[in-house]
């Protein structure tokens, strides 16, 4: 397998503070091709001080940036929607190029999925409402004001890096806010990539700025910056629950888009060939590093054995190969690291009784020195396990049975997350039942994954709060200011009697 030679133009400073590329003051750091382990690039860590400033520079340019009208920031967001198409596939290439993700994928779903998110934003720009002014009192005219926060701090996880710069970066800057986003630093590339771009087609210098540097120094320094007014956070819930304390210190504003691990419902009535086609695509999208894929299949008892049969048949012809190769299907994942952690989830699994119909160890040859996991099917384990309770974010489906419709509701709620699920059946009733009584920020009836930008993604539970995407994302950016004014013109209003009274009349 090969990795293409670095290119100069991802080869080089991976902060972007001010309208410039700067390199950080930290330690060197390499970006690797998980299919490989090979250097990608290579860039020097963001530091605290670069951390401060690109807050300062956000805040400068929040001072004008605030006060453009919904037009001028409406024709830059779609500029910069027009401008991503225009490059989507150096877009595409790059972001395989640090996530291992095939190309069909980076291509089809992440550039193609950014620049309609950017497109919406654009459009949705212009029409932030409000409730109508009006009289509440007889003696004052009301109206509402909706304002942007000022200056945001955001920090993005690994698993699809463009999108998530695009989910934060797009809804924050149309709604008038500057922003200082943080990448994780394994896949700094596109972010990067996307904020020049920005300054390409006319952002001024400081709205859009990107710091690459650790959760643990760059990321502690942005959600405790005391200038940064809200902070978006994606990512894991341990991480997003320091990063609420580190916001809880100054009162600021916070959304948390945090982990999942998806149910899958398959009822007795379902059918079945698209209930396992629906099951392969959605847990091994992205290699299962994607907060919403399919993770716990529940299959009523009639029709398990027939599932089980049908994915494992289909997992059995997924393409594990080169990323870049139209004909792979799945690619590795995201790090040693990662891979490690899922597999260890794997081996418990088998310890702990888990039956494995397919995958369930690493493929070697060619994909040893890379961070590989075949696609891997698991039944046997209790509700209880920790591969039906925590999450894996890998490509491995863990399929348990049920017998009433209630206890399949009841087993998928039975987890501290709430992000996304999804429900399988040909019966419309038990289909609206399932949509109302699954405790989760969506709920897919027949289908599982697809998202829109005009429709909001965010979790219940511990999968966090606050949603991306949609006008529910611009509408988090901003904060209502509600303004009163006296229509009396008098000095002595009748209210002030309730607090005081007037020496000569006694009322
Ligand atoms: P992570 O929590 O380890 O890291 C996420 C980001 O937080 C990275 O940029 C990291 O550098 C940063 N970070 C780490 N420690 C920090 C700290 N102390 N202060 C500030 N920032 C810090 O998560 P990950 O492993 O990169 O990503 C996978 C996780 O993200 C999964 O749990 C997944 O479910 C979640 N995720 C959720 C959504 C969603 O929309 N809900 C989307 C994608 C990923």
């Amino acid at each position: 397998m090969s990795t293409p030679p670095v290119r100069d133009h991802v080869n080089r400073e991976m902060n972007f503070i001010n309208g410039a590329r700067t390199a950080g003051g930290g330690e060197d750091f390499d970006v690797l091709d998980p299919a490989t382990g090979r250097v990608v690039s290579r860039y020097r860590l963001a530091s605290t001080h670069d951390v401060d400033t690109a807050v300062a520079s956000a805040r400068q340019a929040f001072g004008s940036w605030g006060r453009t009208t919904p037009a001028e920031r409406s024709e830059l967001v779609g500029a910069l929607a027009a401008a991503l198409a225009a490059r989507a596939e150096e877009f595409a290439e790059v972001e395989t190029s640090q996530t291992g993700k095939p190309l069909k994928l980076s291509t089809g779903f992440d550039v193609a999925g950014t620049v309609d998110n950017a497109a919406f934003f654009a459009g949705a720009a212009r029409v932030l409402e409000g409730s109508a002014a009006g009289e509440y009192s007889p003696d004052h005219t009301s109206m509402i004001r909706r304002e942007p926060i000022g200056v945001i701090g955001s920090i993005a996880p690994w698993n699809y890096p463009l999108q998530m710069a695009g989910w934060k970066i797009l809804p924050a800057v149309a709604a008038g806010n500057t922003i200082v986003l943080k990448p994780a630093e394994i896949t700094p590339l596109t972010a990067v990539l996307l904020a020049e771009a920005a300054a390409e087609v006319g952002f001024p210098d400081g709205v859009v700025n990107v710091v690459t540097g650790t959760g643990a120094e760059a990321g502690d320094a942005l959600t405790g910056h005391p200038d940064v007014d809200m902070v978006s956070f994606t990512g894991s819930t341990a991480v997003g629950r320091r990063v609420m304390a580190n916001c809880a210190n100054r009162a600021a504003r916070v959304h948390l888009e945090l982990g999942g691990k998806a149910p899958f419902v398959v009822f007795d009535d379902a059918d079945i060939e698209a209930a396992a086609h629906g099951a392969v695509a959605g847990s091994l999208i992205n290699t299962g590093q994607d907060c919403t894929a399919a993770t716990r299949a529940y299959v009523h008892i009639s029709r398990i054995e027939e599932f089980v049969e049908a994915v494992s048949e289909l997992f059995s012809h997924i393409v594990l190969g080169d990323p870049r190769d139209p004909g792979t299907d799945l690619g590795p994942l995201s790090s040693a690291r990662h891979r490690d952690h899922v597999a260890g989830f794997v081996h418990r699994a088998q310890q702990s009784g888990g039956t494995v119909h397919a995958g369930g160890k690493l493929p070697g040859g060619v994909f040893a020195d890379g961070f590989w996991q075949l696609p891997t099917l698991i039944t046997g384990l209790s509700q209880q396990a920790e591969a039906v309770q925590q999450e894996m974010f890998g490509p491995v489906l863990v399929v348990l049975p049920f017998t009433e419709d209630d206890e399949g509701i009841r087993l998928a709620n039975d987890s501290p997350f709430g992000l996304a699920a999804s429900a399988w059946t040909s019966d419309v009733h038990r289909a609206l039942r399932a949509s109302r009584e699954i405790a989760a920020g969506t709920v897919w009836i027949n289908d599982h994954i697809p998202i829109f930008s005009e429709m909001p993604h965010g979790g219940y539970g511990a999968s966090g709060f606050g949603k991306d995407m949609s006008t529910y994302a611009l509408h988090e950016y901003t904060q209502v200011k509600h303004v009163a004014m006296d229509l009396t013109g008098t000095a002595r209003k009748p209210w002030h009697r309730t607090v005081f009274a007037l020496p000569e009349t006694g009322r």
